[in-house]
């Protein structure tokens, strides 16, 4: 055994270690503080969790800023599939294709000279300036969180079991991979009869998303003539965003979509596929308790920020995202710490693609310019966003925000555009290769 994999086994504690001649070894460390499997090589390392949208923008942004640093994108999956563009293939929209939603990372790793490591992230300890996966633990320079979000069923009532049962059964398809093929062929499959689509309470990425899939999939059972209806749940009493442009749509598809708006899901029975919700009923003021039996559903729970953040002790908000000093994206509780993406719960940003990209552009040129010794402009741009959606196959409605200053806090200015129309459709699809394109080529 090298000492190198003596040092990883000293990571995966005592268990691992008590075979062979591995434990004298392990005996002579206990004494000392073990090295690190895998130091600075002399050289400032960011390490950046979460190569989704957000993280593989500031890979990028920092190379572009600075050619020094040893740049490592932690990834726990190893293939990109895409969530913008999915319910355009989930919803059977004509030319649209599974391959379109993926990507190899290693490609841009390649192009922009920085590492992507396959392996999870479990732990982060700021004093030493470490972090661990489940063999390995890396020192770093710079930390930068871009994690996205985690699915959390507990305010739909159900425990860590009934969760794992709930994603597996009815997966939410709000990550990409296996869930948007289980989704696509349950749409496929479906005949007839009530596919619930559930809306998250609290705040959650890209809040037309659910609207937008609702749409698609009622247009496909509507195109092929199937006895088969979405009903939309929604805590909400309008859709999130571009509520008049969804309104209209989904009165475009009557008989194939029900808008179930201030439905407070309670639970959710599996077994017998019963949603159990309150409704809030406008005459008596009062929420009255209903139920609705389904045949599939597309469950999508509340979102939740990764654990990594509160273990690290790093400061989030009431609701548990990250917290950053504006205008900037350092936590406040460590300079070194960079939060991006969904993550991030700071500012009055919607959570999306556009906006981790921009985002993290922003980051990552500050990072490359403050590993160079240069001013790192904090707040020179602030960033931006546009959200297109589909509301049928061949037309979509969208929403712009623009961050600005206002006596130090950063707000945001939105624009709709919500008369539905083919233009905006092709800028939807123009939209998504541009930013996979600037992120993968
Ligand atoms: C159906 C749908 C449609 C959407 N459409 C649009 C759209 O049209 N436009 C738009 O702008 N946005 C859209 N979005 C939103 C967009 O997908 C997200 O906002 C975006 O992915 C956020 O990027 P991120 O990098 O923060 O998170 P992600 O892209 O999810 O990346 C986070 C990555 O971190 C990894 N990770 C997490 N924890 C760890 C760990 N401990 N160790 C190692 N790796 C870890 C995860 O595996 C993941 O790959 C859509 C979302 C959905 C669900």
């Amino acid at each position: 055994m090298n000492r190198r994999d003596a040092l990883k086994l000293s990571v995966l504690g005592a268990a691992a270690v008590v075979t062979n001649g591995v434990a004298k070894e392990n005996e002579a460390q206990k004494t000392s503080v073990a090295p690190l499997a895998h130091p600075l090589n002399g050289k400032a390392r960011v390490a950046i969790i979460g190569g989704g949208y957000a993280g593989l923008s500031v890979a990028k942004a920092i190379r572009e800023h600075n050619k020094e640093a040893e740049i490592v994108i932690f990834e726990s999956k190893n293939v990109f599939a895409s969530c913008p563009y999915s319910n355009l293939w989930i919803g059977g929209v004509e030319g649209t294709s599974y391959e379109e939603l993926l990507f190899s990372p290693l490609e841009p790793a390649i192009t922009y000279g920085y590492e992507v490591v396959n392996e999870k992230v479990i732990a982060i300890d700021r004093k030493a300036k470490t972090l661990t996966t489940l063999g390995n633990t890396y020192a770093y320079t710079l930390l930068v969180l871009a994690t996205g979000i985690e699915y959390d069923y507990a305010p739909f009532g159900l425990d860590a079991e009934e969760a794992r049962a709930c994603r597996t059964l009815f997966p939410a398809s709000y990550t990409g991979g296996e869930e948007q093929l289980t989704l696509k062929k349950k749409v496929e499959n479906f005949t007839e009869g009530v596919f619930v689509i559930t809306v998250p309470k609290g705040a959650y990425r890209c809040p037309p998303a659910p609207y937008e899939r609702a749409a698609l999939i009622a247009s496909y059972f509507q195109a092929k003539g199937r006895k088969a209806k979405v009903v939309l749940l929604d805590p909400r009493d309008k859709p999130t965003t571009k509520s008049k442009g969804f309104l209209e749509a989904f009165a475009k598809y009557e008989g194939y979509l029900e808008y179930l708006p201030t439905s407070n899901i309670t639970n959710i029975d599996l077994a017998k596929k019963v949603v159990a919700y309150d409704v809030f009923d406008v005459n008596t003021k009062q929420f009255v308790k209903q139920t609705l039996a389904f045949d599939d559903a597309n469950i999508i729970p509340a979102n939740k920020a990764s654990a990594l953040l509160t273990g690290a002790g790093l400061a989030v908000t009431s609701t548990g995202w990250g917290r950053v000093v504006a205008p900037g994206f350092q936590s406040v509780s460590d300079p070194d710490v960079y939060i991006v993406g969904d993550v991030l719960g700071e500012y009055p940003f919607p959570k999306s693609a556009q906006m981790a990209n921009s985002c993290g552009l922003i980051a990552g040129e500050q990072i490359g310019r403050r590993l160079s010794g240069r001013d790192p402009r904090v707040g020179a741009e602030l960033p931006a966003n546009v959200c297109y959606s589909m509301v049928s196959p061949t037309t979509a409605i969208a929403v712009t925000h623009q961050a600005y200053l206002e006596e130090k806090s950063v707000k945001v200015k939105a624009e709709l555009f919500e008369n539905a129309d083919e233009a905006t459709a092709v800028a939807t699809k123009d939209w998504y290769k541009g930013i996979t394109a600037s992120i993968f080529s």
